[in-house]
């Protein structure tokens, strides 16, 4: 199709990393909305096309020019137990695209219809999850953290049978590439060494260039998905959200946040906050996060470890061990960052101290004990440095006093006017965020087909720092009968 060109060097790697599959055609294909900018980033024009015409390419019932659709083929430790096959059961991607400022995206489809890596599921998603990761995602993105996005939402005109019949609906992703971890474990637990070379040769030369050529080039690109990771973890961490399932099947080696399950950005603060129905242990509670992507990372570490000899093993294993207790450290680092400017401080080197995290800790132990909202409260925190605003909202407890204390004394350090510091602050802490009992309303209408809500989150969540008129509402925490406690994968 004209607007849309492709590229499929997936498709150049040996067959046992994808299936090829087709969508299924679905009765009545309507769009519910197409991502216009997302679409002019990557190059695509469909200025000319209809609704209708675009509804049709993303429902899948119209296989573009040039795509090639397959599923790809991955492993994954799902809650730390290692399911050798999963891969795309649901999801089919049609190919590569490359932006006009020369970076390559998949397009991929999310409930198309079934692949060879489907098992006993229907390939399919009701709408909710397509509306769901669509806000999401856009929301993240426009946090300004690194994720998959989205380019359109399809109804599909048939229904789908979860606990209920519910309409159908097809998610299109758009993402740096899918490759995860559990793509590496696909391999080395068949010990297709050779195929695992191959996956990390097109890993580096798509992802992380500058170490092609290296003589330790595996663990050169640990060193990189470390990093990147321990910087991805740590923006969540400051914006309060949870991922829900960190399995390696979801865990990119790219560094950018996919899978938009049973995620949540949290209203009430609590660091042991878990979402996910299926996650009855708290695997994947907020504060385990940064030690979930550690363990992933060592799961990572295990592919390259097994095809060496017990003679190479040995000071290899070292190697990757080093590099695991430095996650700790690029972790912290990468968490103070951000979590400073949300305090309104900077320090030029970026380094950890713990002067400065012991006061961020300060704060979300008070936002804790008090039960406080994590969005809103980062967000009003300028007004302890406004003399004639109402602080109303936080009590004036011992921990309240000793951290405004400690922080207004850490500020004065700053040596600067307090509009400087607030500006930083708002800059760092949205107002808006993609409020789980907002998605939900946005889903409910969406399902009686009124995407009225849908359309004004996408709206309000591309400027989530800025106030806009008359969206107060999605400012404030749910109310207690509101509250969304659980979230669920969407299957
Ligand atoms: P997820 O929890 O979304 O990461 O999915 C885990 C695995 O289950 C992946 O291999 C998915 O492709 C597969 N899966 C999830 N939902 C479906 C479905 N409706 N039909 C077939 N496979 C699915
Ligand atoms: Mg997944």
């Amino acid at each position: 199709m004209q607007g849309l060109s492709f590229q499929n060097t997936y498709v150049d790697l040996p067959e046992s990393f994808y299936a090829r599959a087709k969508a299924d055609e679905v009765p009545n294909p309507t769009l519910i909305t197409f991502n216009n900018d997302l679409a002019q980033e990557l190059g695509i024009d469909f200025s000319t096309k209809t609704e209708t015409e675009i509804a049709r390419v993303f429902s899948g019932n119209v296989t573009p020019e040039g795509a090639s659709p397959i599923a790809l083929a991955y492993s994954g430790h799902q809650f730390g137990h290692f399911a050798p096959v999963l891969g795309d059961g649901r999801a089919l991607l049609l190919g590569e695209v490359i932006s006009p400022k020369g970076e390559r995206f998949d397009i991929q489809l999310k409930g198309s219809g079934t692949t060879r890596f489907s098992r006993r599921g229907d390939g399919k998603s009701s709408l909710g999850p397509v509306i769901r990761e669509y806000i999401a995602s856009e929301a993240m993105h426009h946090l300004g953290v690194p994720t998959s996005r989205a380019l359109a939402a399809v109804r599909t005109g048939e229904n789908v049978f979860r606990e209920q019949s519910l309409p159908g609906g097809v998610f299109t992703r758009v993402a740096s590439s899918h490759m995860r971890v559990g793509t590496f474990e696909y391999f080395a637990s068949r010990r297709d060494y050779d195929s695992l070379q191959k996956l990390l040769g097109y890993a580096v030369s798509r992802h992380y260039a500058h170490i092609q050529g290296s003589e330790e080039l595996a663990l050169d690109f640990f060193r990189e998905v470390a990093k990147r990771q321990a910087e991805l973890v740590a923006r969540w961490m400051c914006l309060g959200f949870i991922h829900g399932v960190m399995n390696t099947d979801n865990f990119s080696i790219a560094g950018i946040t996919i899978d938009y399950g049973p995620c949540a950005y949290m209203d009430t603060f609590s660091d042991s906050k878990v979402f996910s129905s299926i996650d009855h242990h708290g695997r994947y509670a907020y504060h385990n996060q940064p030690a979930m992507a550690q363990w992933n990372l060592a799961r990572l570490a295990e592919t390259f470890l097994n095809q060496l000899s017990e003679e190479e093993k040995k000071p290899m294993i070292e190697a990757y061990q080093n590099e695991l207790v430095k996650f700790d450290e690029l972790y912290n680092q990468a968490w103070l960052k951000p979590m400073r400017a949300k305090l309104g401080i900077e320090r030029a080197d970026n380094n950890y101290d713990k002067t400065d995290a012991g006061l961020a800790r300060l704060w979300l132990e008070y936002l804790q004990k008090e039960k406080l909202d994590f969005t809103i409260s980062f967000r009003n925190l300028t007004k302890v440095l406004d003399p004639s605003a109402s602080k109303d909202e936080f009590r004036k407890t011992e921990e309240f006093k000793n951290f405004t204390t400690q922080w207004k004394k850490r500020l004065t350090q700053e040596n600067k006017p307090i509009e400087e510091i607030t500006a930083l602050m708002n800059s760092q802490n949205p107002l808006y965020i993609a409020r789980n009992h907002q998605i939900e309303r946005a889903i409910r209408a969406a399902i009686n087909e009124d995407y009225s809500a849908f359309h004004e989150m996408n709206q309000l969540l591309q400027n989530p720092f800025k106030e806009q008129a008359g969206m107060e509402k999605y400012t404030l925490a749910p109310l207690d009968h509101e509250v969304i406690a659980k979230t669920f994968c969407g299957t």
